[in-house]
């Protein structure tokens, strides 16, 4: 008999269901406070807690636990104990102590610290996120936690996270109370992360080193047909690919993840999957789950999954849309327009603080979804541009004019209220969602961020999100916080009034494509940093050292080893790349161009032996353009070597990142406009690696 979904789902999870039947009835209650008000969890709960854990994950085939925490690589990591202890006479019994549960000791010392653990301790631990709930995964129980240094600086991505979800749930309940919504106890922010990918066929990937060891293809010319037709988008599923999308989604489902919605992309052998949306902390341990679900579901298909921002050349990169809003213990989502003036006034000031906190800090949404993946989409017409606006759609854009023209809360000052009350439109999504090419777009009771790389953990952009927002609303606070409750109307007003005038030139609701925009866009001065060294700089600056150090988020040696990771990794990147272009080209692609030509020589030669009046006039025309081109090829692989050779011996590190931005990436896209033009003339088989064709057009 087959299992139904319902059964399935969260099968894999010990979550709310599962503790509440495995705990004693104190035990469930001690644990639930500490996870919905984020109190201390006493040594004997976590004692409990862990002996049910223990039973449930061995009775469901478990024979091993792993903290399992997400350090700065970007990637999750987790070392496996088993749970065995040997017993005297051979034997071994299965144990596992609160102690193992909230806290680990991994190896610290190998993973990227941005110079944080040379001013600090060698050593870090890691603690238990208990509003994330544990999991299994072949045959290992997964505990998320969190991965601090021992004087307590973070080392990884869910630290940061959960400060910032706790200054935002600090801020805003602090402005729903002056409001007057004094039932709510707490406000957290929820994500929706929707998931780009593309699959190739193993034996394909296997076959291309750029692939297997930078995650991109370096060089491959545009086979006849590309994406233009656009008929791969929401296309009919290959049955291969329907085949795997449908074990990805059981995967998923036995995790607790809330797969929805999968369809075919733009590019050919490119696909989506969204997610329904969750509290931002465990969406976000989601989303690394589901690349990693991905990526080994794909290998059991004869897949690879590539998340690489931009694997093809010409071909559209992958993205993550991070669908974000904030909701109240109450259940009201504070981005929903509502159906009340009160709830519209309420949801006017919510919306105000996410324009004017994306206003002020775009550098940072910018930094957050900056790498050098990501730096092929961003400004490439493909993908939002890189100068971060807000799509508002006209409805509600008119509603902010009014607002700022005194037109929205009728004329007369102590009648705004009433009148004014000229409830707001319910926006469909349908009027909100057209405009593609907007970074940061308000879709009826959310907004999307749409800037964000395929392969990046949506931690970052979220943590920016929040403290930002938090910001803001602090600082509404202050302006509403001595405010005579009588006169709190006419004070929100102002507030809201003052605050579009100051900030609306964030609010951009025409395409952001054109070359208009970036000009409309400088004359407004909104921030346009091109690519990652561009922009990496804006985290140490004052104005956003003082955000997070204000909202505890980030200390300024956590910002400053941040930083130092950040560039580090984008030149190391770009690096490898370099690298494996030329070993690629100095072993594979030359070859095969001398191949091509010795053939050709071979068959001149033989026409001429057969009968000197044969002319070989094609043969002498292509050995021409095939010479030209090996040896334009080889000057540009020198010069490649050099710089490279140049790299290597500078220390300054945002020196370096900007020498492989500005050279060295010239220099390859130069070596490959050249190997992809004179791939044209190889004939097919000759190349000791599938082309574009066969890797984008397999079944
Ligand atoms: P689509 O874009 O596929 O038409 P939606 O816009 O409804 O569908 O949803 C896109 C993503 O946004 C989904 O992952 C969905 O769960 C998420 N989402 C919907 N509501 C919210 C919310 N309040 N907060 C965060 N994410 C949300
Ligand atoms: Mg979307």
């Amino acid at each position: 008999m087959s299992t139904t979904v319902p059964e399935m789902y969260g099968s894999l999870v010990f979550n709310d269901r599962v503790m509440r039947d495995k705990l004693p009835k104190d035990i469930y209650k001690a644990l639930r406070k500490t996870i919905d008000t984020n109190t201390h969890l006493e040594l004997d709960v976590a004692n409990a807690v862990a002996i049910a854990m223990k039973e449930w994950a061995v009775d469901n085939g478990a024979t091993h636990f792993t903290h399992w925490f997400q350090p700065m690589t970007g990637v999750t990591a987790e070392k496996h104990d088993s749970f065995i202890t040997p017993l005297e006479g051979g034997e071994v019994i299965m144990e596992f102590s609160g102690k193992e549960l909230v806290k680990g000791e991994p190896d610290a010392s190998s993973f990227p610290s941005g110079g944080l653990r040379a001013t600090f301790e060698a050593r870090g631990y890691t603690a238990w996120d208990p509003t994330s709930p544990a999991f299994i995964k072949d045959g290992t129980l997964y505990i998320p936690t969190a991965f601090c240094s021992y004087s307590g600086e973070a080392l990884d991505k869910k630290t940061p996270l959960l400060r910032s979800m706790e200054a935002l749930n600090r801020e805003a309940t602090k402005v729903l109370h002056i409001l007057g919504n004094t039932e709510v106890n707490s406000v957290t922010t929820t994500v929706g992360p929707e998931q780009e990918y593309f699959l190739v066929e193993k034996e394909t990937f296997q076959k291309r080193r750029d692939l297997v060891f930078t995650g991109r293809t370096l060089l491959g010319a545009m086979p006849p047909k590309g994406q233009e037709m656009e008929d791969h988008y929401f296309g009919t599923l290959k049955p291969k690919v329907a085949a795997f999308m449908h074990d990805l989604d059981e995967e998923l489902w036995k995790l607790g993840i809330p797969a929805k919605t999968k369809h075919n992309e733009v590019a050919p052998s490119q696909h989506e999957l969204a997610p329904v949306f969750d509290t931002t902390n465990v969406a976000v341990d989601h989303n690394q789950l589901t690349m990693d679900v991905m990526r080994k579901v794909a290998e059991k298909h004869g897949f690879v999954c590539l998340l690489h921002e931009k694997p093809f050349e010409g071909i559209n990169g992958s993205g993550k849309h991070n669908n974000w809003s904030m909701i109240t213990d109450t259940g009201i989502n504070l981005l929903d327009p509502g159906k009340t003036p009160t709830e519209n006034i309420q949801f006017l000031v919510f919306l105000m603080a996410v324009i004017k906190a994306v206003d002020k800090y775009a550098d940072l949404m910018r930094l957050s979804v900056a790498s050098a993946g990501n730096d092929h989409r961003l400004g490439a017409n493909e993908a939002p541009p890189a100068i971060i606006s807000i799509f508002l759609g006209d409805e509600l854009t008119a509603v902010l004019d009014s607002i700022e023209n005194d037109t929205f809360f009728g004329k007369q000052k102590n009648v705004q209220m009433e009148i004014g009350a000229s409830v707001l439109p319910h926006f469909t999504k349908d009027t909100t969602d057209r405009n593609r090419t907007s970074p940061f777009a308000f879709t009826g009771n959310k907004f999307e961020f749409r800037s964000l790389g395929s392969s990046l953990s949506v931690s970052g952009p979220n943590v920016v999100l929040n403290t930002a927002v938090a910001d803001a609303l602090s600082d509404f606070y202050e302006v509403l916080k001595d405010t005579d409750p009588e006169k709190m109307d006419e004070t929100v007003h102002e507030l809201l009034k003052n605050t579009i005038k100051e900030h609306k030139r964030v609010v951009f609701n025409g395409n952001g494509y054109t070359d208009e925009w970036v000009a409309e866009a400088e004359k407004r001065g909104l921030y346009n940093y091109k690519s990652t060294p561009d922009v990496l700089p804006v985290f140490i600056q004052d104005k956003n050292v003082t955000l997070f150090t204000k909202h505890h988020i980030f200390t300024k040696s956590e910002i400053e080893s941040r930083y130092e990771i950040l560039l580090e990794n984008y030149s190391k990147t770009i690096h490898i790349e370099a690298k494996t272009m030329l070993d690629m080209v100095s072993h594979q692609f030359m070859p095969a161009l001398v191949k091509t030509m010795d053939e050709l020589l071979t068959v001149a030669t033989k026409k001429k032996d057969f009968d000197a009046a044969l002319s070989s006039k094609a043969e002498k025309a292509l050995l021409e353009k095939l010479s030209t081109a090996y040896d334009a090829i080889y000057d540009a692989m020198q010069v490649l070597e050099e710089d490279t050779l140049k790299a290597e011996s500078m220390s300054d590190e945002l020196e370096l990142a900007k020498f492989y931005q500005a050279t060295i990436l010239e220099d390859m896209s130069k070596l490959r406009a050249l190997a992809d033009e004179a791939e044209k003339m190889i004939p097919k088989g000759i190349l000791p690696y599938p082309d574009y064709a066969d890797m984008l057009f397999y079944v």
